[in-house]
This record gives C-alpha cells, structure tokens and sequence, in this order.
C-alpha cells in the first residue's frame, strides 16, 4: 500500500498509519487562545470517536470520516476531549482537531442509526476496507492513540487525583501536585528472522486462523532493540539471532505501539516454542511464503494483509534475496 503523499523519502511513510500531512505546530498549539480561534473557524475539520470507534458519514463519499462541526452538533457530544491535530498545509492551512466522546457501546449504533447518516467503525476495519486515503489514517492513528490516552488517564499517576488536559491535548497536568504527565508510545519489536532460503513465522493464539506473521514483542526498560528482537525470538521460538537490521517503523495506534521493524539473521534453527504465547512457530522456504503472501498456497495458510509492517518485512525479504 503506497503513500498517498506527493513524496515519499523511507520505507515506513509507505505504510499504513503512516503518512501524515498535518504541522503539528509543537511550539504555537501552547498558545490556548491560537488553538480556539482554529478550533471555530469554519474551516475546522473534525475526527470524532465515540468510544474507540471512529463516526462515519455514509452520505458522503470522499473522505467521510472528516467532518464539519454541524456533525459534532448533530451528535449531541456533551464530554468530549477534543485535542489539537495540526494543519494540513496542502489544503489551505486547514485545522484538524481529534474529538472523543463517551458513548453507550451497547445503544450507539441504534442511536447513530436515528441520526439517519451515521455509522461508527473500528479503525482496522477502517483500514482493510480502504474506507479512508492513507493521509487521513495518518491522522487517525494520531488522534485514536491521543484519545486513548486521555480517556485512561483521568487520574494523576503521583498523587491519585484529577489531571486537567494541557497543551491542546498533548499533556495532562496535575493541579493537586504540579506533576505533567505525556502521551505515552510503547515501542515494540516487530522482525522476520532469516536462514539462508527460509524464514520464520509463528502464530501467536489471537491471530485469525491459517495465519503465520513475523514475531514480535514489545521493548523492555534498558534494552535497545536490537537485543529486544535477539532475546523475543529467542524466548518465542528458542531460535539465536545475530546480525539485525532495521527495515522501517509504523504507528499501530491499538492503542499507542510504535512497531519498529527489522530483518535478522538466524544462527542457529532447531525450535523450542514457548507454548504459553505461541500456538505454533515454522521455517517456511521462500516460494511457499510468497504463495501465502499472495493467498495461493496449497496450505491454506497465509500472511498478514497489506495494512501491517508485517506484510511489508515478509514482501521485502522475497523480493530482495
Ligand atoms: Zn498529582
């Protein structure tokens, strides 16, 4: 899946989640009084989650899941968090905010559905059925994983009481103990380990059935990620990685990951499958990998779809060695 952007300059911008065409104005989005007089200009476009689900207008059929405040108006939002996105300088310096409201998981599609032209969708979904250009799952990806995080973090780490959201969005801050908290990334590994013609692939226990994906864990404190991959494939699979090469980077905003991808090269092969996280890990040579990376395996088994890294660490290994 390429970018949707003019230029593309490193392997991650072509992913999903990935391009993103919004300044996010680090230093100006401090200036409250700026970023109200953005947020009523009629200009204002809006991404709206109700819960984690992204409200989607059916009537509209380019880019509707971008809206006008009248959406926000029809929907009668009471507590919403709405934070700061940027603008988008190839359209007009147009702002765009991320709004996230409380709904009721168990009435909001019937209550959409009075509203006549709304819908409200998972943001994979979004994403596997092309529902959105890849600029603005860009900006999707920003605003699910800041909503995310502002809607689990109410309470001061420190002291336990209220925080208030600062800094349009982009820190919290405590006014009981003076503590500012920020918007957390978790980085994980995500790598397809190689010898010689043949990869690896395993199946953690969540994954659809008859698929195989790279490994991948997430980075603990004190490690780079270099030994991160080393020591995930080593606990998933009992396989010695040595020399690791990193490939390229994706938002994965279910909720706040940073998978960052490598290649790495085996040393030694036989198995020893961690059970209690793996249902089942193989080495497959590279003509059945590229059969199941294009669905056409006798197996049945296949790989990831396009809109993971995983896809792309497998497709880069075919088409390069
Ligand atoms: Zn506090």
């Amino acid at each position: 899946m390429l970018a949707d952007t003019a230029e593309v300059y490193d392997a991650s911008a072509a992913l999903c989640y990935s391009a993103n065409s919004l300044n996010r104005c680090g230093e100006k989005r401090k200036d409250t009084e700026w970023v109200n007089s953005l947020e009523a200009s009629p200009d204002a476009r809006f991404l709206i989650q109700a819960n984690d689900a992204f409200i989607f207008n059916k009537e509209v059929t380019h880019e509707p899941l971008i809206h006008p405040v009248e959406t926000l108006k029809s929907l009668n939002v009471t507590d919403a968090t709405t934070i700061f996105l940027g603008i988008d300088e190839t359209d007009g310096n147009r702002p765009y905010f991320g709004v996230r409201y409380t709904a009721d998981a168990e009435t909001l599609d019937e209550e959409l559905e009075k509203l006549g032209t709304f819908a409200a969708y998972g943001l994979r979904g979004i994403a596997i059925k092309r529902a959105a250009s890849q600029r603005v799952l860009g900006m999707m990806a920003q605003a699910a994983s800041l909503g995310r995080w502002h809607s689990t973090h109410k309470m001061c780490s420190q002291c336990g009481q209220p925080t208030k959201l600062a800094e349009s969005g982009y820190r919290r801050d405590c006014p009981s103990c003076s503590a500012q908290h920020f918007p957390r990334t978790d980085p994980a590994v995500i790598m397809l380990i190689t010898h010689g013609d043949k990869c690896l692939m395993g199946r953690p226990y969540h994954l659809m059935e008859n698929v195989y994906t790279t490994l991948a864990g997430f980075v603990e404190p004190g490690e780079t990620f270099e030994d991160a991959v080393r020591r995930e494939v080593f606990e998933e699979a009992g396989v010695k990685v040595g020399k690791v090469e990193y490939v390229a980077s994706q938002p994965w905003p279910f909720p706040s990951n940073i998978m960052i991808g490598f290649h790495g090269e085996a040393l030694t092969t036989d198995l020893n499958i961690d059970y209690e996280e793996m249902e089942d890990c193989q080495w497959f040579s590279k003509e059945e990998t590229l059969k199941m990376l294009q669905g056409e395996a006798e197996s049945g088994l296949i790989c990831p779809p396009d809109i993971s890294i995983a896809h792309h660490l497998i497709k880069k290994y075919i088409e390069e060695k």
